[in-house]
C-alpha cells in the first residue's frame, strides 16, 4: 500500500469507500435515487455559491470537458483558448473535434494569465462564442485568477467554460460572482473520491446557447442538453452509477463540514513551497502557485525517475512526474483535498530529504523541519 501524495486521483476517506458498498436501487425506477442526485447536485452548488444547476456525469473529468465543448460548439463557431499550460492548450482539441475554430491566447507559462493584458487583446478582438479557461493547470501547478479573468470576458459577452477539476475546494471558486458558464470538476481531486465521475454546473445563459443552436449537438454521451427536464420526468438519459454517487455524495457531506478547508490548503500549499525553496530546490513556476499542488525542477544531480522511484520504493509514497513537454522535468507534490494534512505532509517531506540524500542532491535544510516551522507559525 502507497500514500498517495499525488495531485490526483488523491486519498479517499473511509466513510467514501464504505458508502460505495451500500445496498443499492434501481436508479432507472427508484424515485428516491432522482431525489438523492438532485439533492446531490444543489449541495454541490452550494458549495460552489450559484445558484446554477449542477450535473453528475458518468465519467471522469475529461468527460465534463469534452461534454462543454461538444454542447456549446458549432461548426464554425471561433472560441478563445486561453493557453498557459498542458491543460490550457488541450481545450483546442476538443473544440476542433466538435467543428469549432479555436483561436489560441498562447502566453507565459511561468506565470499567470494576466487580467489586464487579455482586456487589451479582447479590445481588439472579441468575437468568440465562448473562451475556455483553467483555473489550476495541474501538470506545471498554474493557477489563474479566474475571478478576475472571467468577467473580463464576460463584459463582451463571450460565454466562459472554466476547468477547476485540480483547483475547487483547494481554492476558492464563486460561480455567480465570476460569471462562469460552465464549470467543469472532477472527482478524483481535492473532492477526494475515487476517479469516475464529473459534474458541470451550468449557466442560464449557456443553455440558452445550447437551446439556440441551429445543428444538433454532434454526441449522446458528452451532451448536456440530453439531461434537461430529467427531474420532472424522473428519467435519466442513461443509467446513473448509483454506487460511485453514493459515494461522492458523503465526499461532499464531508467538504460541507470542513469549514477550514480552503484556509489549510493555504497554510500546507505556503509551508511546502516554502520547505522545497528554503532546502535549495526550484519551483518550477515564476509566480502563480496553486495550493493544491506543489511543482519543482528535477535537480541536476538525479532523475525524475530516481525520485519517483526511490520515493514508491523505499518510502511507499507516490509522488508524481509530470507530462507533454513537462516530462521528466518536474515532480509534482499533491496536497489537494483529503491528502493536504500536516502528518502526511511531514511524512512525504521527510521522505523526500532522505531520498533527495541517498541520489547525492545536497539540500541547505530538512524539508520535514522547514514545513513545521511553517506550519507551526501559520496555524
Ligand atoms: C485531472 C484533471 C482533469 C481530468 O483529467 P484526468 O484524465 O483525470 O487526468 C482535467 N483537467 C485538469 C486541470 C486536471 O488536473
Amino acid at each position: 500500500m502507497y500514500k498517495i501524495m499525488t495531485p490526483g486521483p488523491t486519498q479517499v476517506k473511509e466513510n467514501v469507500r464504505l458508502a460505495r458498498a451500500k445496498e443499492c436501487t434501481n436508479p432507472d425506477l427508484d424515485e428516491e435515487f432522482v431525489e438523492f442526485y438532485k439533492e446531490t447536485c444543489e449541495l454541490i452548488s452550494s458549495l460552489l455559491h450559484t445558484k446554477n444547476e449542477t450535473l453528475i456525469l458518468d465519467g471522469e473529468g475529461i468527460l465534463g470537458l469534452e461534454a462543454a465543448c461538444a454542447s456549446l460548439t458549432e461548426p464554425g463557431d471561433k472560441v478563445l483558448v486561453l493557453d498557459n499550460g498542458i491543460y490550457g492548450k488541450g481545450f483546442a482539441d476538443f473544440v476542433s473535434m466538435y467543428g469549432g475554430k479555436p483561436e489560441l491566447y498562447t502566453v507565459d507559462d511561468k506565470n499567470p494569465i494576466n487580467p489586464s493584458a487579455l482586456e487589451e487583446y479582447l479590445k481588439l478582438n472579441h468575437d468568440y462564442k465562448y473562451a475556455t479557461l483553467v483555473h489550476c493547470d495541474t501538470p506545471s501547478g498554474m493557477l489563474n485568477d479566474i475571478g478576475s479573468l472571467c468577467p473580463i470576458l464576460k463584459k463582451y459577452g463571450i460565454m466562459t467554460v472554466v476547468d477547476s477539476v485540480s483547483g475547487m475546494f483547494g481554492e476558492e471558486v464563486r460561480v455567480d460572482d465570476y460569471q462562469i458558464d460552465i464549470l467543469c470538476g472532477g472527482s478524483q481531486k481535492a473532492v477526494s473520491a475515487p476517479p469516475g465521475l464529473t459534474f458541470v454546473v451550468v449557466s442560464e445563459t449557456a443553455k440558452k446557447a445550447m437551446a439556440a443552436r441551429k445543428t444538433p449537438i454532434a454526441s449522446f454521451y458528452a451532451n448536456l442538453k440530453v439531461f434537461e427536464g430529467y427531474y420532472e420526468a424522473k428519467w435519466f438519459p442513461y443509467t446513473m452509477p448509483i454506487s460511485d454517487i453514493y459515494g461522492l455524495r458523503v465526499a461532499f457531506d464531508n467538504i460541507a463540514a470542513d469549514k477550514d478547508m480552503l484556509k489549510r490548503h493555504t497554510i500546507i500549499g505556503n509551508a511546502c513551497r516554502k520547505a522545497v525553496t528554503e532546502a535549495g530546490l526550484k519551483l518550477h513556476l515564476e509566480s502563480g502557485f496553486s495550493n493544491t499542488v506543489t511543482v519543482f525542477d528535477v535537480p541536476e544531480e538525479t532523475t525524475a525517475k530516481d525520485i519517483l522511484d526511490t520515493m514508491r520504493k523505499t518510502y511507499h509514497i507516490m509522488l508524481a512526474g509530470s507530462f507533454d513537454t513537462l516530462a521528466g522535468q518536474v515532480i509534482r507534490i499533491g496536497h489537494m483535498g483529503s491528502n493536504a494534512n500536516k502528518e502526511d505532509m511531514i511524512a512525504t517531506l521527510d521522505a523526500l530529504d532522505k531520498t533527495m540524500q541517498q541520489l547525492g542532491v545536497s539540500l541547505k535544510g530538512s524539508m520535514r523541519e522547514i514545513f513545521e516551522r511553517e506550519y507551526e507559525r501559520s496555524i
